[in-house]
This record gives C-alpha cells, sequence and structure tokens, in this order.
C-alpha cells in the first residue's frame, strides 16, 4: 500500500471548500455525475476512433444509495483511471485548481455558485473511496482513499471491470444526503437531460393483467433511469412539430398553461450555444415568476440564475439555455464582465427581436392577438434595451379603445390631421380603462380623435420613453384636460358671459367647493363640452404615479392634484344657473353641478356620495 500526501500548501483546504460552498452543497453530486458522464463520452469517442477495440456494453451510470452502510455511489464504466492518472488527476491538478480558485476569489463575496469538480465530494463526507479500474489492457484496479485530511492512501484492488465508483461515506451533518427521496429530486433536477442513461434503483409498476374477472395486478420491478427524456434542444428545428415543443415545456414546468410561441436557438461560432425560449402567457402580471430560464452546460444542470447571461427584460421567459462557453466555475462579478457572456447576451436578444420581427410580418393577426402577453416583453425590452429597441420600434404595437392594433409609424399617420396641435406635436390620447372614463371617453370621440388603451403596469414607463426617444409625440390622458385643450389648437372660445356674470359664477362654484375653492377655473369651453370637469394635468398626474410607484410618501400621497373647470359657455351655467330666483337655490345647484363632475371622476366617496344621494332625492321632488 501506498501513503501520499495531497500536493497542496495549505494545510488544510477543506475548512474552506466547505466555508465556501456553504450554501450550495447539493452541487457535489452534479459535479462526481458530470465527471461520470465524462469519462463515459471519452470512452465512447475512443472507440470511435478506433483506440478501444473492447465491447462498451452498458453504459449507464449507476447512483446507489446504502443507508446502513451511509454511503452513496456514482459508478460508471468510463474509461477509469490506472494508479499514474489517479496520482495525476486527483493528488495535483484538482486540488491545485481549487486552491487556485480559493487565492482569485480570497477577497470577493461569492455568490452563487462554482464547481470546485471532483474535490466538492468533501463538502458532504467525511470520506471519500475512488475505487478505478483503467479501459487499458491489462490495466489493474486503484482504490485511492482520503478522509478530508491531506493524508491519502492509494492500494491495488480487484475491481474486475473498467471505471470508476466514488464511495462517499457520507458525513454526520450531511445525512439528508441519504435520503432516497432528496438524492431522486436532485438528480431530477441536475441531471434530467444528460447524454448518457443514469439509473438511481429500481422502481415498481403496477399493470393490469388478463381481462374482465380475470385481470389481476402484476407489479414489475423496472430500473429507475432519470433521464429518459431526450433533450430537446440539441435536436434540429426541422426534425421537430409544435408537439414536441409543447411537450417538452410540460415536462419542464409541469402544470403550466401552454406557451404562445418560441425560439429554437443554434449556434455554433463564435461561441457555441443552443437551447429553446418559450413565451409564456404572462397576464399582465410581473410577479416573481415560480418558471424560469434553465442553464445548462453540456446538457448539465447548472442553474436558473440567469440574469448575466440573458438580458433582464427576456428573464420572463421560460425555457433553457445550453453552452459550454459560459464561464461557469466563476463569480458573477467575473460573468459580467466575460466577453462570451456579452456576446451571448447580445446574441439572444437579436434572435428574439428577429422572432417577433417573423412573427409579425407572416401573420399579423395572431402577432396582435397575443400582444397582450408579447407587449410586455417588448415593452420592457425597448425601454431597457438601445439594440431591442432599434428593432423592436419597427413592430410595437399601439392598441386603441376598440382594439384595432397598429405600428407606431401606422399610428402617426392615423391621427396626423386631427391630433396635432399648434406646436406640430402628435397628441396620442389614452385611457388606463375604459369603463371608469367613459364620459370623457365618448368626449373625446365626438371630436373625432382616436383613444389608446393603456392599462399595463409598464405603460407608464413605457410612454415616457415612447416621448424622450420618439421627440414628435405626447401621450395625453383624456381626462387631463378639458375636451377643448386636450388638442391645443389656435381656436379660441369666446365667453357669452359678461365679467360681471363671470365673477357670479365664481362666487357660486367657490361656495359649492368650500375648501377646494382655489382649484376653480373658470373657462369659456364649447357648449357641448360638460357644464363642470375635473381635470388632472398630465405632468402632475405622472410625477405623483412615479412617486407612489416608488413608494415614496409626501406630495404623492394627496389626491391633491386636479383642477375643477367650470365651463361658463354651458346652458345650465350661462343661463339656468345665473337665472335661478333664490340664491339658496343658486347655491344648491352650483353643488350639484359640482358634485356631478366629481362623481364622474370617482371622486365621490362615503359620506359625501350619501349626502349626494339625498339631496339629489331631495332635489326631484
Ligand atoms: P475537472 O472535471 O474539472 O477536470 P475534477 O476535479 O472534477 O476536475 O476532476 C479531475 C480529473 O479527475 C478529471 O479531469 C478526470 O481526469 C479525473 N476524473 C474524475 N472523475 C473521474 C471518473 N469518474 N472517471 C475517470 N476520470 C475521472
Amino acid at each position: 500500500m501506498q501513503t501520499g500526501k495531497i500536493s497542496v500548501q495549505t494545510e488544510n483546504i477543506f475548512p474552506i471548500i466547505k466555508k465556501f460552498l456553504y450554501s450550495d452543497h447539493e452541487i457535489f453530486l452534479r459535479e462526481l455525475i458530470s465527471n461520470a458522464v465524462d469519462a463515459t463520452n471519452k470512452l465512447k469517442v475512443l472507440a470511435s476512433r478506433g483506440d478501444f477495440a473492447g465491447e462498451l456494453g452498458d453504459l449507464t451510470i449507476q447512483i446507489n444509495l446504502d443507508a446502513e452502510a451511509k454511503t452513496l455511489t456514482i459508478s460508471d464504466r468510463g474509461i477509469g483511471m490506472t494508479a499514474a492518472e489517479v496520482e495525476k488527476y486527483l493528488n495535483q491538478v484538482a486540488f491545485s485548481s481549487a486552491q487556485e480558485f480559493l487565492e482569485k476569489y480570497k477577497d470577493e463575496s461569492i455568490i452563487g455558485h462554482f464547481g470546485l469538480g471532483f474535490y466538492s465530494a468533501f463538502m458532504v463526507s467525511r470520506q471519500v473511496d475512488v475505487r478505478t479500474r483503467s479501459y487499458q489492457e491489462g490495466a489493474t484496479g486503484v482504490t485511492w482513499s482520503c478522509t478530508g485530511e491531506p493524508e491519502y492512501t492509494l492500494d491495488e484492488n480487484d475491481k474486475s471491470d473498467r471505471g470508476t465508483d466514488i464511495v462517499l461515506h457520507i458525513a454526520e451533518d450531511s445525512e439528508e444526503f441519504l435520503d432516497q427521496s432528496r438524492i431522486e429530486d436532485l438528480l431530477q433536477k441536475y441531471c434530467k437531460f444528460l447524454p448518457v442513461p443514469i439509473q438511481f434503483g429500481t422502481r415498481t409498476e403496477t399493470k393490469m393483467e388478463g381481462e374482465g374477472d380475470d385481470a389481476q395486478e402484476v407489479k414489475e420491478e423496472l430500473p429507475n433511469i432519470i433521464n429518459d427524456t431526450p433533450p430537446l434542444w440539441k435536436k434540429q428545428p426541422s426534425d421537430l412539430t409544435d408537439e414536441d415543443y409543447k411537450s417538452f415545456y410540460e415536462v419542464l414546468y409541469p402544470f403550466t398553461p401552454e406557451p404562445m410561441f418560441w425560439i429554437h436557438l443554434n449556434i455554433d461560432y463564435p461561441f457555441n450555444l443552443t437551447g429553446i425560449l418559450y413565451f409564456p402567457k404572462l397576464n399582465n402580471t410581473f410577479e416573481v415568476q415560480k418558471n424560469k430560464i434553465q442553464l445548462y452546460s453540456n446538457q448539465v444542470y447548472v442553474t436558473d440564475e440567469v440574469k448575466e447571461i440573458v438580458p433582464e427584460f427576456l428573464t420572463l421567459l421560460h425555457g433553457v439555455i445550453d453552452s459550454p462557453d459560459i464561464p461557469l466555475n466563476v463569480s458573477r462579478s467575473y460573468l459580467q464582465s466575460d466577453a462570451n457572456v456579452k456576446k451571448i447576451n447580445s446574441y439572444i436578444t437579436k434572435k428574439v427581436a428577429e422572432k417577433l420581427q417573423e412573427l409579425f410580418n407572416k401573420d399579423r393577426e395572431s402577432f396582435e392577438n397575443k400582444w397582450d402577453d408579447i407587449g410586455m416583453f417588448v415593452k420592457y425590452g425597448i425601454i431597457s434595451d438601445e439594440k431591442f429597441y432599434d428593432k423592436a420600434i419597427k413592430f410595437a404595437l399601439l392598441k386603441n379603445v376598440d382594439g384595432k392594433a397598429y405600428t407606431i409609424d401606422e399610428y402617426k399617420t392615423l391621427v396626423k390631421d386631427l391630433q396635432t396641435d399648434k406646436h406640430d406635436k402628435l397628441i396620442c390620447l389614452y385611457t388606463p380603462d375604459k369603463t371608469g372614463f367613459d364620459s370623457y371617453l365618448k368626449a373625446a370621440r365626438s371630436k373625432g380623435y382616436d383613444v389608446l388603451l393603456m392599462n399595463q403596469i409598464i405603460d407608464n414607463h413605457y410612454m415616457q420613453h415612447l416621448e424622450y426617444k420618439l421627440n414628435d409625440l405626447t401621450f395625453v390622458r383624456i381626462d387631463s384636460d378639458t375636451l377643448d385643450n386636450l388638442i391645443q389648437k389656435d381656436e379660441k372660445q369666446e365667453s357669452v358671459l359678461s365679467e360681471k356674470q363671470q365673477e357670479k359664477v365664481r362666487e357660486l362654484f367657490e361656495t359649492a367647493l368650500g375648501d377646494a375653492k382655489n382649484k376653480i377655473q373658470l373657462k369659456a369651453l364649447s357648449p357641448e363640452d360638460h357644464p363642470v370637469v375635473i381635470t388632472r394635468p398630465e405632468f402632475m398626474r405622472r410625477m405623483q404615479e412615479m412617486q407612489a410607484l416608488q413608494g415614496m410618501g409626501g406630495f404623492g400621497d394627496r389626491d391633491d392634484f386636479y383642477q375643477v373647470v367650470v365651463n361658463t359657455n354651458h346652458p345650465l351655467v350661462a343661463d339656468k344657473l345665473l337665472k335661478m330666483k333664490s340664491e339658496e337655490k343658486k347655491e344648491t345647484f352650483a353643488n350639484y353641478l359640482y358634485n356631478l363632475a366629481r362623481l364622474n371622476q370617482n371622486m365621490l366617496k362615503g359620506e359625501a356620495l350619501t349626502r349626494f344621494i339625498e339631496n339629489s332625492l331631495e332635489f326631484m321632488k
């Protein structure tokens, strides 16, 4: 028997490994199985080159749990290792790379995860045995054993088959990994799409045999193969049907509604990346999604934290990305500055934009129907990503209250004649909701204006961004001014009232408004406009909404930014009100008109509303 000391300067590296990897102990299984897959693939390559003449046979990787012996064993029938290779790969290389890594990042708080390959086994084991035999003819098996101190032992064994068994003697503080279902879950998580079959014991299947009364339950023991789903993203898109994509989605995210459409990514230069991105139905929510994009490296699950690799606005998508070119064993801050990652990021953005453009060109109707869901991504992308903006501005849609959809250019042409104001700005009118703004909507339509429906939570930001980028249009909510002033033209209405009469109107409404009297504005509007209109100036309202969104208090809390416009040209004001006999009647009437306007803006609530209804009933008697 040979004993030795693993070549490493730091006397005890294991506590460091444990500490650094603390939050992610479970990845040891991924690392060890990846090694087993690599060893198996290497053998396949040798065989295909004619450098291995033996039988490949069954290459299934076996995972065995022995709760009594407290061991977890990963066995492969790959190339195995000679004693010299064990010496070279396990005692020196792995360890020195681990050390190098720790030295490089010792000053950085490491979030997320990285692999330490084989040595991650020591995060969960009090002892690791490697029983291995090389594929080479005449090789003898060797067993390497190490308890986590730098000392190891190396001994010959009588292993009869080629390949490697990694036997983990699970440590006391890691006994969760002796739990059958915990391991099953981990295998499902990390190994579902590996290219070599992974078996974890057996499973029992119950079938009915025979017919009618003779039918009998028959139990059958079958190998429990984890990865019987071939990874769709590795196949040629031309070989796949819509059903294939949908059922694969179902495998990735069980019990999730069907995706709207998908993009199959496939690139091998200047980096290697495959994957499928699905567009889910969003239903106007940004709620934290439980289904995330999964990142794989050569079919090994790595993470679903893809922030650095996928542009933020696309993290709303689902699916998988597989790239051996994404450096996984490093910290996030490193990922952010990695050139490959940057390229991947802009490639994905480009691909998504192209796919959307294609969909738009090919089947505009279906694109429009899906817009409520797609729109969330597109708007988010337009706001946050300059490159995406350049492409998406051509197919981004504006939908009006009748559900008609236009590209921005189309919309400009549509409203140009009627909705250009005196400063040559195009005024795009919008409402956040149809029913709540009904009377403003009717008013706008009476002038022939078109009104957009902007009811997604992202719309405020989106409109702001379009105004900033496009420069020649402005969005104006339909209640932000009186109808005559929504789109400011040069025409001016003359008041039919004398100065003195106007003064009287003002007085009456000041009494009606009480504390809010400084909000009164007298305007000579068209007689078709309402007698009293409550408006919320666009700019002030936006400020208020932004502040509310950011959870800031201050003036954002108060519903203070409105104006009460009295239309001195309306017959009810110009004629009826002023001709009333008693002062009391006039005051009641002014009050009534004011309250109708408030009702229209949904500002009458509680006691004020009750009083209004009672007074109205009284009024009608
Ligand atoms: P990496 O896999 O990143 O090279 P590891 O620390 O995981 O680093 O493994 C070090 C080396 O040990 C591998 O490169 C490989 O040569 C060898 N090795 C590990 N596991 C096996 C295995 N199951 N069969 C054959 N060789 C292995």
